[in-house]
């Protein structure tokens, strides 16, 4: 097999069409040699050997200096700005439903430079941050940790918000005190969506999964639910919840108020989307923090800062393909209040940092540079525990395992059973060993109880016809 080599890499910048017409020049002129401009062709040994104007040499048979030839062909086709069309595209596809989408660690060095100019620091306040339970959310987690240190959290499924006043007062309670004596809130809220590599919105992929996940699950449950079981049976009396479900109760029950404040009816929510419900979802929370925040801060006492929208996973349609996974935030609002006085701030007008820099403060990465208005970074180590790369280099490792046991003679000899620590364990049943006890999520005697059941029935019919 014939190869070709490419000795010398001091090969300046040349026109692919300058490249073709010397190539038509080396296959005509293969069994003699040449001079075509300043380019040499030389056959020797049945092999060709070409020696270009720069000092380059290639050697090889017709069809391999042809292919070395297409190859450098094919980088010269791809031009400097092939990475920011890309993540362009990528970033249209997002900013398509939610046109303020921020790349995440731009978003973080804009909320932290503004936040600055108002005295806001890691050093001087306590993030609250509400976001989905889900552990793909942690990925802007981290980031607002990384500014603003250790947070308070008050997660909920698909964000809902139900850390009441007593979670609020509590992560207060945890704030730095300033030299004036102040404490200092910043609060993120931020239910979530994926939109994956392709623009799908709902499917993505997760790392050591097969197939398509997607996000925000709690969220597409409630879209499906609200959409096939219509708006009115879904409008809850307040404060009542499924013993066995709370959390998904309140937050489908929350939206279907929320929709039928807005207008909404039994025929229009068939037509919502899961884009739309992810909006209706982050005007509930946001409201019900701004509520919560009227019941517990103190003016007096504390200045705050507020930042809400949604998350958005723009990941590859397979975790571990060549595509970047890439996380954006779509703000929807961001205010401080110092001294009682409050200021709004418009994150989209204040400019993204260089690629240099947003590598020097959010750390390496492959892909870092500019898509549409913003700066994208893949989203690798520090902020992601599983990355592209530590899944490729696993797969390495163990082929090269399988290989070595082969080679080494170890072939089956680690199958191999050995007693395992666990069979040292003397069997018997602990002081205390927990129950499935009902006593404390559902109270069977109220279930059961027919009297109590029809005065609930005649309750929930009178909340779902709310007099106009
Ligand atoms: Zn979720």
């Amino acid at each position: 097999m014939q190869a070709a080599c490419r000795l010398n890499s001091r090969r300046p910048a040349q026109k692919a069409e300058a490249r073709r017409q010397r190539l038509v020049f080396t296959h005509a002129a293969a069994t003699e040699a040449a001079t075509e401009g300043e380019d040499t062709v030389i056959e020797a040994n049945g092999k060709m050997i070409v020696v270009e104007s720069d000092g380059t040499i290639i050697i090889g048979g017709p069809e391999a200096v042809a292919r070395a030839s297409a190859r450098s062909e094919a980088l010269e086709a791809a031009p400097e700005s092939a990475e920011v069309e890309y993540l362009t595209g990528r970033a249209n596809a997002v900013q398509k439903h939610f046109p303020s989408s921020l790349g995440a660690d731009d978003f973080m060095q804009r909320v932290e430079m503004a936040l600055y100019a108002f005295g806001f620091t890691g050093d001087n306040s306590i993030a609250m941050v509400n976001l989905c339970r889900d552990e793909v959310t942690l990925t802007l987690k981290h980031r607002i940790e990384e500014t603003f240190g250790s947070a308070f959290s008050t997660n909920g499924l698909g964000g809902v918000l139900t850390c009441g006043v007593t979670g609020m007062g509590a992560g207060f309670s945890h704030s730095p005190l300033c030299s004036s004596n102040k404490e200092r809130y910043v609060f993120f809220s931020f239910p979530h969506i994926s939109i994956n590599a392709s623009g799908e919105v709902g499917p993505m992929s997760r790392p050591g999964r097969p197939g398509q996940s997607c996000a925000c699950g709690a969220l597409i449950k409630a879209t499906n639910e609200i959409k096939s079981e219509g708006l009115t049976c879904n409008c809850k009396i307040p404060g009542v919840h499924d013993a066995l479900d709370p959390e998904m109760s309140i937050l489908k029950q929350r939206i279907a108020r929320r929709l039928r404040h807005e207008g909404n009816t039994d025929e229009s929510v068939k037509n919502l989307s899961l884009v739309d419900i992810t909006k209706v979802a982050e005007r509930t929370i946001s409201d019900d923090l701004e509520f919560l925040i009227s019941k517990t801060v103190n003016t007096d006492k504390a200045d705050y800062a507020v930042v809400t929208g949604v998350q958005i996973h723009n990941w590859a349609n397979d975790f571990e393909d060549a595509s970047p996974n890439m996380e954006f935030v779509a703000p929807t609002s961001a205010y401080v209040v110092v001294d009682g006085v409050k200021t709004h701030l418009d994150l989209t007008a204040m400019p993204p940092m260089t690629p240099r820099q947003m590598r020097l403060v959010a750390g390496p990465a492959d892909v870092c540079n500019q898509g549409g208005q913003t700066m994208l970074r893949e989203e690798e180590a520090p902020y992601a525990f599983d990355s592209k790369d530590a899944r490729r280099s696993q797969k390495a490792r163990l082929q090269r395992y399988l290989s070595l046991m082969k080679e080494e003679g170890l072939d089956g000899t680690g199958a191999t059973s050995v007693p395992s620590w666990q069979s040292k364990i003397v069997k018997g049943t602990p002081e205390r060993c927990a129950t499935a006890d009902n006593s404390t999520i559902i109270d069977s005697s109220f279930a059961e109880n027919a009297e109590l059941r029809k005065i609930w029935v005649q309750l929930e019919e009178k909340y779902k016809m709310p007099s106009n």
